[in-house]
C-alpha cells in the first residue's frame, strides 16, 4: 500500500516483527560478531550485506536513513555525522582532485567555506553561479572536467529559492547529476527529486530533529542518475575498485544503489563521519513529528513576515510565502505548501538598529543555530559573517543589516508581541 507522507514520517524504515520493540531500537556496539572469519571475510570484499563496525554502518542509523529515503523519494540513503559530512561526501564521492563542480553562490557560508576553501586545496575547482542566472549563464558556466552541480532549494541565510527544474536540466544536459541541500524546504515542502535533483543532502540538525538536540547529516541517492552513461566521467562508480578487490560499484549494486555503497564503503571507511546511533534515534523522533511541525513554522513565519513587512521600522523583509516577494512566484511552483520558518529582514538604521532589536526580544533567543522548536535570531554580519566586510557581504548575499530569525512553534501571537516590543524601543 502507497504510504503518505505523514504516515512515512512517523512508519517508514522500521517494521517491528511480532514481540519487538515498538520504538527502533538502539544498536549501541561498535562491532558485531560472526561464527566464522568466513563470514567475516565476505562483508569486507562486500560480498555479503551485513555489519562489521559501526565507524562504517549501523542498524539504528540505517533505520533512519531508511526513512528519510522514503521521504525524499530516494533509492539508497545514509546517515553522517553532520550536514557539512553530507555535503562534503556528497560531492567528494563524485569529484576528485583536478574535478570541477558548479555551485549556486547563495549557500550556506559553512558548505561556501568548505568547497572554496578546504575542498579547493584537495584540487577540486568551482564555479559560483547567481541562483538568478540565466540558463545560458548556467550552461557556460561547464567544463569538461565538471562532475556535479550544487544548490540549496531555499538558501540558509539568504533565502533564494533555487529553480531546481532548470539547474537539472542544465546539468543533465551536460552528464552530471544535480546536488540539492534540501534542509530548510525538508520533504514535508518539497522533494528536489521529483523536479529531478539526483542527489539531495540534510543538515538533519535542523528541522528534522527539529529540537536542537543533535547535530546530524543525511544524503539520499535518487538512483536516476545513470552513471554507466558516462564511464569516462565517473570512474570511481564504473571502473574496478582496487580496495575491494576490483568490484565495480554500478555493476555490484545497480545504478540505485551504487553511489550510497561507494560512499559508505570507501569514504565512511576512510573518514568515518558516521552519526552515533544515539543521534540517530533522537532524529527518527523529530522525524515522527516533522510533518506537524513544518505547517506551524510556516504560519508563523508568514504571520511574522507579514507584520514586519508592514511595520514602519523595517527597512526589508525576505519570506518566498509573501506575494510582492523576489521569490514568490518560484516558491509557489516549488513550495506551494510553505517554505519553512527562517525570515530575514533588516530594521532601519542598519548594523546597529539590528544589534540593538535583538538584544531587547524576550522569545526570540541569539544563537548561531536555526530551523528548531525554538525561535532564534541572528546577526550573520556580526557571527558567523563577521570577517567579512560590506562590500565582501553583499557578494555573499548577505546584506550587512540582515537579521535572520527562525520562528519556531511557539504561539505566533506571541513571537509578534515580542517582536513589536523590540521594535519599540528602537
Ligand atoms: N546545509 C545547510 C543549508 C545548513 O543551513 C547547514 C548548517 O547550518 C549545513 C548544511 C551544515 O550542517 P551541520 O551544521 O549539521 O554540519
Amino acid at each position: 500500500m502507497a504510504k503518505r507522507i505523514e504516515t512515512k514520517c512517523v512508519q517508514s524504515g522500521y517494521t517491528p516483527k511480532n514481540g519487538e520493540p515498538r520504538q527502533i531500537p538502539i544498536y549501541q556496539s561498535t562491532t558485531y560478531k560472526y561464527d566464522t572469519s568466513e563470514d567475516m571475510g565476505k562483508l569486507f570484499d562486500l560480498e555479503a550485506e551485513g555489519y562489521f563496525y559501526t565507524r562504517l554502518q549501523n542498524p539504528t542509523n540505517d533505520m533512519v536513513a531508511a526513512k528519510i529515503c522514503d521521504l525524499e523519494g530516494g533509492s539508497a540513503a545514509m546517515l553522517t555525522s553532520s550536514g557539512q559530512a553530507a555535503n562534503f561526501y556528497a560531492v567528494f564521492n563524485i569529484a576528485n582532485c583536478g574535478d570541477h563542480v558548479i555551485a549556486s553562490s547563495s549557500i550556506y557560508g559553512g558548505t561556501f567555506n568548505l568547497f572554496s576553501v578546504t575542498m579547493k586545496k584537495m584540487g577540486i575547482d568551482f564555479t559560483f553561479i547567481s541562483p538568478d542566472c540565466t540558463r545560458e549563464e548556467l550552461d557556460a558556466a561547464f567544463k569538461p572536467n565538471t562532475k556535479a552541480v550544487f544548490g540549496e532549494t531555499i538558501a540558509n541565510p539568504a533565502l533564494t529559492v533555487l529553480d531546481i527544474e532548470m539547474f537539472a536540466e542544465a546539468a543533465h544536459a551536460h552528464g552530471v547529476p544535480l546536488i540539492v541541500d534540501n534542509t530548510f524546504a525538508t520533504p514535508i515542502n518539497c522533494r528536489p527529486i521529483e523536479w529531478g535533483a539526483d542527489i539531495v543532502t540534510h543538515s538533519t540538525t535542523k528541522y528534522m530533529d527539529g529540537h536542537g538536540a543533535t547535530v546530524g547529516g543525511c544524503i539520499v541517492d535518487s538512483g536516476n542518475f545513470d552513471w554507466t552513461k558516462y564511464p569516462e566521467k565517473f570512474p570511481g562508480l564504473c571502473e574496478p575498485d582496487d580496495s575491494y578487490h576490483g568490484i565495480i560499484y554500478t555493476e555490484k549494486f545497480g545504478i540505485g544503489k551504487a553511489f550510497i555503497t561507494k560512499a559508505t564503503s570507501q569514504l565512511m571507511r576512510d573518514f568515518g563521519s558516521i552519526q552515533s546511533p544515539q543521534n540517530a534515534f533522537l532524529l527518527n523522533l523529530g522525524l515522527e513529528s516533522l510533518h506537524v511541525r513544518m505547517p506551524r513554522h510556516c504560519e508563523n513565519a508568514r504571520k511574522v513576515a507579514e507584520f514586519l513587512n508592514a511595520h514602519e521600522k523595517i527597512a526589508w523583509v525576505n519570506y518566498c510565502g509573501l506575494p510582492g516577494d523576489k521569490y514568490y512566484e518560484r516558491g509557489q511552483k516549488y513550495l506551494p505548501n510553505g517554505s519553512c520558518g527562517v525570515v530575514s529582514f533588516a530594521p532601519k538604521g542598519g548594523r546597529k538598529a539590528a544589534e540593538e532589536f535583538m538584544k531587547n526580544l524576550k522569545i526570540a533567543a541569539i544563537e548561531t543555530h536555526v530551523a528548531d522548536a525554538h525561535s532564534c535570531i541572528l546577526h550573520p554580519a556580526n557571527a558567523t559573517h563577521r570577517q567579512m566586510n560590506d562590500e565582501e557581504l553583499l557578494a555573499a548575499g548577505v546584506a550587512p543589516d540582515l537579521v535572520r530569525l527562525s520562528c519556531g512553534i511557539e504561539n505566533a501571537e506571541d513571537l509578534i508581541e515580542d517582536i513589536a516590543q523590540a521594535l519599540e524601543k528602537l
